[in-house]
């Protein structure tokens, strides 16, 4: 294969639009840049629920290759060429909710092989070398057992691949600060008489809140915002879209963030009160082939 740029990001996802939702603006500034980015989704989400009537009769593996072309044309709109489905698609099922009958299919993400799952995941990081992987943390941001499996391959291919000589530098897990949540609900309740939605969510359902303590690096993806809310749209069948706002299928506003938060849990942290760059202190320049020149 053609030699690869010398900065690389691999991101580590459950479903179809949680790239977007979590990581839009980061993908799409990154792919911008020259960065190459990777984004390894491991399940369809077959179970999501459909939120535009007329797509309501999309159920199990029909929604799922439904989904997958949602998550093209999301790939499209963030500039990101590399995405992949863990295994290949529909290798492993939506394991749906946490507590339903759904999680005991032998077929879904929750009941897969964590070793196995992540020798896959090891193919991807042997073949990319990324310096950086994004996933969530070992609750999965929120408790979704496809949220916290992707966690599990993730972490345990980060090991195999150090035990491959293939290591990634950096390890962050996506997180929101309290104070910037609670500063972006109070506008949403200002907002909302305006907006096509009548409930706001609370933070309590937004995954990967914490205080802000714990952050460790900003993202600024100001200048990415229309290509985020773009790739969110291109999730029809999950969110609806009304910028800065959005609601997934239980209709509770959110809002879009466009800074993106993340929590470094492994690597040296870059200079700065918070870094502004994932790949901060690894000494590699932007854009351009091969093996990373100092900046
Ligand atoms: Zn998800």
């Amino acid at each position: 294969m053609t030699e690869l740029p010398a900065r690389r990001l691999l991101l580590v996802h459950a479903h179809p639009d949680d790239e977007s939702i979590n990581n839009g603006a980061t993908m799409a500034r990154y792919a911008a840049e020259g960065t190459h980015v990777t984004l390894v989704t491991c399940t369809l989400g077959e179970r999501g629920e459909v939120i535009p009537p007329e797509l309501a009769h999309l159920t199990g593996a029909a929604l799922g290759r439904y989904r997958q072309g949602e998550l093209t044309a999301a790939m499209r709109a963030l500039g990101v060429r590399d995405h992949r489905l863990l295994g290949g698609p529909g290798r492993y099922a939506d394991s749906g909710m946490m507590g339903l009958p759904d999680n005991d299919d032998p077929a879904c993400f929750w009941q897969a092989d964590v070793e196995e799952a992540a020798r896959r995941l090891l193919d991807v990081i042997r073949e990319v070398r990324p310096q950086v992987l994004v996933t969530y943390d070992d609750d999965g941001g929120y408790g979704h057992p496809d949220h916290i499996q992707a966690h599990r391959v993730a972490m345990r291919a980060a090991e195999l691949a150090d035990e491959a000589g293939c290591g990634i530098a950096k390890i962050y897990w996506n997180r929101v600060p309290r104070s910037v949540a609670e500063r972006s609900f109070a506008r949403l309740q200002q907002d909302l008489p305006g907006l096509p939605f009548t409930k706001t969510a609370t933070i309590d359902d937004v995954p990967g809140v914490v205080d802000d303590d714990r952050i460790t690096t900003e993202i600024d993806g100001t200048a990415h915002s229309a290509a985020k809310a773009d790739a969110m749209r291109a999730h029809a069948t999950q969110i609806t879209v009304s910028e800065p706002y959005f609601v997934l299928s239980n209709e509770l506003a959110q809002p879009i963030f466009t800074t993106e938060y993340y929590e470094l849990v492994r690597g040296e942290r870059g200079s700065g009160v918070r870094e502004s760059d994932l790949f901060a202190g690894l000494g590699l320049g932007i854009g351009g082939a091969g093996g990373g020149e100092a900046s």
